[in-house]
């Protein structure tokens, strides 16, 4: 089920133009347009759901867990290491409503 002003889902349609890395039947995952690291990707469901809060089927979690496994080796910084991110409403400034998890990588990234 798509939402009419989800950007994400407009991706998904092919309304909006993205960089895609990977997709199947239940997942997409593509360049983030704005990447915080040398690799920065997207991996979401193409459900829409709006964020982790409101996912309950397991199998699609433990899916979009295996999609990350194979985007990293795609994009090369399996073996070196990488950070998986969902942020969850507002004090974690979800900005896209529609559940995604940030793929990073690619150099040594910074902790706090
Ligand atoms: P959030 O803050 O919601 O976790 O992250 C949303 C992410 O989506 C941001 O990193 C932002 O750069 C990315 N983003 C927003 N709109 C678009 C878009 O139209 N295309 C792509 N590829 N990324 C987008
Ligand atoms: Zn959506």
């Amino acid at each position: 089920m798509e939402k009419e002003d989800c950007t994400f889902c407009k991706i998904i349609k092919g309304e909006i133009p993205s960089s895609k890395v990977y997709e199947d039947e239940l997942t997409l995952a593509f360049k983030d347009i704005a990447p915080i690291a040398p690799v920065h990707i997207l991996v979401i469901p193409k459900e829409h759901i709006n964020s982790l809060n409101e996912l309950s089927d397991e199998k699609l979690l433990s899916h979009i867990f295996e999609v990350i496994k194979i985007v990293a080796k795609k994009e090369g910084i399996y073996d070196k290491g990488y950070r998986v991110i969902t942020n969850i409403g507002e004090d974690a400034g979800q900005a896209v409503k529609h559940l995604h998890f940030h793929v990073l990588g690619g150099e040594k990234l910074p902790t706090r």
